[in-house]
């Protein structure tokens, strides 16, 4: 039976909840009165299903059930996780945690969203105050590892481990914050920097697009990968960090910035901050900016992924996670994943890089399989690729699954041929890969024999594989007739 994540307020926070669990695997169950709810919801699922798989080299698992309650006592029932995330109001939450708790499993997990309120004033007059955490997620939350988890004094050590644990379960990077405080970290840091923005607008230093400009393209970029005080680290040279306080210490006595002080936000100040985003973004609906955002943190978590930076790390762990079918046709399954959207091209298809690339990844994964895997190379011992021929043999479209399947045509001293095999969810072929590799000796830069081990696992492969029948189109090359 598949865990249960119960979400109670489905608008742009729950909503993306609803999406994170449900492709993780979990049944989710929704209370939300707004009669638009479930028309939002699907709108955020579509946004999740296009984005959230294209993260992973590996398929997610099956999405859960979804169900929408018309009563909050439905919704709860046998929960393992419940999310609290209605407007941010403290005594519609009293009210609505007091609803929950009434029905609720104890050993549940009770979350809240807020972005300001503080665990210990969620948990006043509540039921079963210890099984009451603030997990404050990120939007999009289907996207964004962050979950800033703040418990209060009275919150258990095993309320916060359970927690971690289910969070880290589902992809996402839980922050424990040790003392709770008003809008925990992250929004506090938010908050300084779009009070400076209100102030620039407000003495017409500069537009809400020159504001962005100024992040986007200079330290928004260091923020994904380092934050601020790796990037400080760097900026203080050779000195490192005491120099960097020394040179740009003293500013914060000047100071630069505006500190606490808030513009009134009037009618006129506000108006000209609407207008200045309308020109700035006006062209385009909601539904394709976020569609934008998500395509461009996609590409940039892959990135991050390469390195292992930040967020990329979190999508490296939780891919570790992701179980692989294990063996189809008597060929073992090297690849089973989504086709991001930023493998597709101007033809509207799988852009024919991203077949090698598919290709590359099943070879990486027959390596693992025979033993040549990270440690191996670690220990100074590759394959490197000498020759390819890519059959493309049908189209492939964004948001598809496909699988690859390797066969061994050679497996002998230090050649190893492979034929991959990649197929569309409904089993037809698209593709297929013949690749010979060179077995390497990574130190001297030249070719040599794997491992006795290696040589082991690969020849066992070599010889069940050649009992079945050579596969069509291997051995063309280009231009050869068919
Ligand atoms: P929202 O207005 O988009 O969604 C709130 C939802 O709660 C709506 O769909 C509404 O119909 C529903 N609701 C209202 N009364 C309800 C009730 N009695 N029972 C069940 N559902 C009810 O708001 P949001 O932005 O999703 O914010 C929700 C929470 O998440 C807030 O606590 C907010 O601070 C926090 N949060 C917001 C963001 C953000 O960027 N928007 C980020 C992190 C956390």
């Amino acid at each position: 039976m598949n865990n249960k994540a119960c979400i109670v307020g489905g608008g742009v926070i729950g909503g993306g909840w609803v999406a994170r669990f449900l492709l993780n695997g979990w049944d989710v169950s929704v209370y939300d009165p707004d009669p638009e709810a479930e028309r939002k919801i699907n709108e955020v699922l579509e946004n999740a299903r296009r984005s959230l798989p294209s993260l992973y080299d590996k398929v997610l698992p099956t999405e859960g059930e979804l169900k929408l309650h018309e009563n909050i006592a439905d919704a709860v029932v046998n929960a393992n996780w419940i999310q609290e995330s209605v407007p941010e109001r403290l005594e519609l939450k009293h009210k609505i945690i007091k609803q929950i708790q009434q029905y609720a499993n104890e050993d549940s997990v009770l979350g809240s969203s807020t972005s300001g309120f503080k665990p210990s004033e969620l948990q006043k007059n509540a039921l079963n105050p210890q099984q009451i955490i603030v997990t404050h997620p990120f939007n999009p939350v289907y996207l964004l590892p962050l979950v800033e988890l703040v418990p209060s004094v009275v919150t258990p050590v095993t309320v916060v481990d359970r927690a971690k644990e289910i969070l880290i379960s589902i992809g996402m990077k839980p922050l424990h914050i040790r003392k709770e405080i008003d809008a925990h970290i992250a929004d506090r840091l938010l908050e300084a920097v779009w009070r400076e923005g209100l102030w620039l607008i407000k003495d017409e230093i500069a537009t809400t697009e020159e504001i962005d400009d100024a992040i986007r393209f200079g330290f928004g970029l260091r923020w994904a990968q380092m934050g601020l005080f790796e990037t400080y680290r760097i900026a203080g040279g050779e000195a490192g960090m005491k120099h960097f306080i020394s040179q740009f210490g003293p500013c914060l006595e000047w100071p630069w910035s505006k500190l606490t002080d808030v513009p009134d936000l009037t009618d006129s100040l506000i108006n000209e901050i609407a207008e200045q985003s309308d020109a700035q973004s006006g062209h385009l609906s909601i539904r394709e900016l976020e569609q934008l955002r998500d395509d461009n943190l996609v590409g940039m978590m892959r990135a991050l992924k390469k390195s292992g930076s930040g967020a990329g790390g979190i999508i490296n762990c939780h891919e570790t996670t992701l179980r692989m079918p294990v063996e189809e046709k008597q060929l073992p399954i090297t690849v089973s994943r989504q086709v991001p959207q930023s493998w597709t091209d101007y033809n509207g298809h799988m852009n024919e890089t991203n077949y090698l690339e598919a290709s590359s990844q099943a070879t990486d994964a027959f390596m693992e399989l025979i033993g040549a895997d990270a440690n191996y190379i670690a220990s100074g011992y590759s394959y490197f690729t000498a020759e390819t021929h890519i059959r493309y043999l049908a189209e492939v479209k964004a948001g598809e699954n496909i699988s690859i399947t390797t066969q061994v045509l050679t497996g002998e001293g230090k050649k190893m041929k492979l034929f991959h095999r990649i197929f569309a969810t409904n089993g037809d072929m698209v593709a297929t890969c013949e690749t010979l590799q060179l077995h390497m000796d990574l130190k001297a830069r030249c070719t040599s024999l794997p491992s006795a081990a290696v040589a082991e696992k690969l020849n066992f492969y070599a010889k069940a594989h050649s009992e079945m029948s050579s596969p069509e189109g291997s051995g063309r090359y280009v231009g050869q007739r068919p």
